[in-house]
């Protein structure tokens, strides 16, 4: 039975609902997202044909609500749901309810969706069919006395895994016999809170072991075939970071093993559609299976990459009844590929989420380089999902290329506003254990443990500041209120202009002199050494610039108090420091200036209104407080130098009154 899928509605959000959205406009399918409160404003959403809310941001009354899901595919008439990764993905009891509506789930059958959700049951069908799995107890009984035995029997360390575990929650590793009980008890404790399930499985835990999974693809013909592997240990939290295939653990040899076993493992569930069996792999090279991931994996690009072939459009068709028709001897893997996931989380303070708006988000075209983001600049990281932002990908002739494209896509990658692991993906990709391909899932913690906090090049940094006063300047001299008053003008002009910024809780100053008959050129002065600098283009955005000699392009985002730089890799969130500097020996008599950066919102008086000593001539917005200027003494306004909306710097003159 085939049937032509014309119109797809994705059960999820973010950077997948695009991705899958991509394909289906690519093979002519129409495209419907549903959205909660939370994510009105998403790309996902305007990109679809057409989109339907389906409640409030908290999961539970969204993504996760099978009827309003439901009745949005009804409302549009669309005739199958991608459910992506996550949410309802793995929910067999969805998957149902989306063929008692009379639509097509692009996925396994829900037998086989539940036959794999429970890590006990996924592994005695898996094992019976052949397949090696961890050493150590799935049993029915969960007396803790009895899971307490098992344990001594496997011998320490053993893993505690909550059986409808999944995303790397539910695990606790036990070392000796005193700290038994307390681990099942908590480990039991975290099942039943997280997935409403405390079984426990006892496994030995496998030291400094490889994450290799393997991509199968079956269709509903009992046609099963592999893409190859992809390798995962590097992982934070039991969650991974970065995805490579091949695998630089993998010989031929061992990939025709672990492709049978998968196969093997799927064939003894009947599976069809997209799948990932997952494995770990020992020092000694033995594997052994962990779960099989009934859905497609965030990690699916890297396969995508060496393979040449669209998962979601294989996805589709399998949906739609039609044989696979790919033989597994007709597969090749073409070069490496490697992904990183770039999450809102702050690497230095234990991966913790962060949320916030991302002010910039900028990733030039690359060779080789894929991005499947789910943010662009304007958008929000909130608190209710999962805070990975985005997924670059990179493919080259061989594992050297790919990380070194995945690394410079990585360092020019401008993402602002909130703490991101970008920075830390780099370290990892320079990490010499990483080039030498000598990977365990403890990676992280052995290698990078100490040097989580970003480091800070004083050269780089140094750059970065006079790019923002270089930028200031131009934006300054672009929107001179009054031509005839110079940028940065003073009254005595050898008192150099100077900038104030704090990079954390350093302040940084730096002073510089524009050359009045060489326009766009200055010399500046950091700490006690001076240098030239020059202006040679401005975008939005972007400065290119010249310091002693060297040229770059800054990227630079103006966020009123707050600047974003993005320098030779670098990414510096300064903070302008208010300057309370006693004006009266630069200035005018009479000249009253603004005293920080800021907005002019309110002008009360005009050129030639006689004013009293302290009137307010002006409101400024800084630092989202209002500031008064006041008149310095009794006089007549002489000019008027700033407007209502006028963006003003530090001293700029306002007015005169003389
Ligand atoms: P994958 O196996 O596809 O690479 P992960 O191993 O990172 O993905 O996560 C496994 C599953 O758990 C995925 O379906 C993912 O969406 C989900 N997941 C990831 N992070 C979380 C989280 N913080 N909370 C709940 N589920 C999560
Ligand atoms: P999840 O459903 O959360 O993805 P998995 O069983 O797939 O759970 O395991 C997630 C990760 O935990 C693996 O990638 C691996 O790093 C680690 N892990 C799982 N089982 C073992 C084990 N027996 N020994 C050592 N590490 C393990
Ligand atoms: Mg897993």
């Amino acid at each position: 039975m085939t049937n032509s899928i014309t119109k797809v509605l994705v059960a999820n959000r973010g950077e997948i609902a695009r991705r899958i959205f991509r394909t289906c406009r690519d093979l002519g399918i129409e495209t419907v997202a549903v959205f909660s409160d939370a994510d009105a404003e998403m790309p996902f959403v305007r990109e679809a044909d057409q989109a339907v809310h389906i409640g409030p941001a908290p999961s539970a009354e969204s993504y996760l609500k099978t009827e309003a899901i439901l009745a949005a595919a009804q409302r549009t008439g669309a005739d199958a749901i991608h459910p992506g990764y996550g949410f309802l993905s793995e929910n067999a009891g969805f998957a149902r309810a989306v063929a008692e509506a009379g639509l097509v789930f692009i996925g396994p059958s829900p037998e086989a969706i539940e036959a794999m959700g429970s890590k006990k049951e996924a592994k005695a069908r898996v094992g019976g069919a052949g397949v090696p799995v961890v050493p150590g107890y799935d049993g029915a009984d969960q007396d803790p006395k009895v899971l307490a035995q098992k344990a001594l029997e496997v011998g320490f360390p053993v893993l505690l895994k909550a059986s409808a575990g999944g995303g790397g929650k539910g695990m606790k590793r036990v070392d000796q016999e005193s700290e038994l009980a307390d681990a099942i008890e908590s480990a039991r404790r975290e099942g039943e809170n997280a997935f409403g399930d405390g079984t426990l499985l006892v496994e030995k835990y496998v030291e400094r072991p490889r994450h290799v999974e393997v991509q199968i693809l079956g269709d509903t013909h009992g046609e099963v075939i592999h893409l190859f592997e992809r390798e995962c240990s590097i992982q934070r939290r039991h969650q991974k970071v970065l995805e490579e295939a091949p695998s630089p653990a993998l010989d031929d040899a061992l990939r025709a093993k672990m492709g049978a076993a998968a196969i093997a493992a799927a064939k003894s569930i009947g599976y069809h559609n997209a799948g990932t069996v997952e494995f770990i792999l020992a020092p000694s090279g033995e594997f052994y299976f962990l779960e099989v991931n009934t859905r497609l994996q965030v990690e699916h690009p890297v396969t995508e990459m060496i393979t040449g072939l669209d998962l979601v459009a294989l996805q589709i068709r399998v949906a739609e009844g039609r044989p696979l028709g790919i033989a597994q001897d007709a597969l090749r893997i073409d070069g490496a590929a490697i992904e990183a996931r770039v999450y809102a989380e702050d690497p230095a303070g234990g991966f913790l989420p962060q949320s916030g708006p991302v002010l910039d988000w900028h990733l030039p075209a690359m060779e080789g380089v894929r991005s499947d983001s789910g943010v662009e600049t304007g958008a929000e990281v909130g608190i209710h999902y999962d805070p990975m932002m985005a997924k670059i990908i990179a493919h080259g002739p061989d594992r050297r290329t790919a990380i070194r494209r995945l690394r410079r896509a990585l360092r020019q990658l401008s993402v602002q506003g909130l703490t991101t692991n970008r920075a830390f993906l780099v370290q990892v990709l320079e990490h010499p254990a990483f080039l030498a391909g000598e990977l365990h899932t403890h990676f992280i913690d052995e290698h990078l443990a100490e040097s989580l906090a970003t480091t800070v090049d004083p050269e780089t940094l140094r750059r970065a500041l006079i790019a923002v006063a270089l930028d200031d300047h131009e934006r300054r001299r672009a929107s001179s209120p009054l031509p005839s008053i110079p940028s940065g003008f003073r009254n005595n002009a050898h008192t150099p202009q100077r900038l104030r910024l704090a990079l954390g809780e350093t302040e940084h100053e730096v002073a510089y002199r524009h050359h009045a008959r060489e326009r766009g050129r200055f010399t500046f002065t950091v700490g006690d050494t001076s240098v030239a600098a020059r202006v040679l283009g401005r975008g939005e955005r972007t400065l290119r610039f010249e310091v002693d000699g060297l040229r770059q392009t800054a990227r630079i985002v103006d966020a009123g108090e707050r600047v974003f730089v993005q320098l030779d890799g670098q990414a510096f969130a300064l903070r302008r420091v208010p300057r309370f500097p006693d004006h009266t020996a630069e200035v005018p008599a009479g000249a009253c200036v603004a005293p920080m950066p800021g907005k002019v919102i309110e002008v009360r008086v005009a050129e030639g209104d006689a004013v009293e000593a302290g009137q307010v001539l002006l409101v400024m917005e800084a630092m989202k407080m209002e500031h008064k200027v006041t008149a310095p003494e009794a006089g007549t306004v002489e000019s008027l130098h700033a407007a209502v909306g006028d963006q003003v710097e530090a001293d700029a003159v306002l007015a005169v009154v003389g």
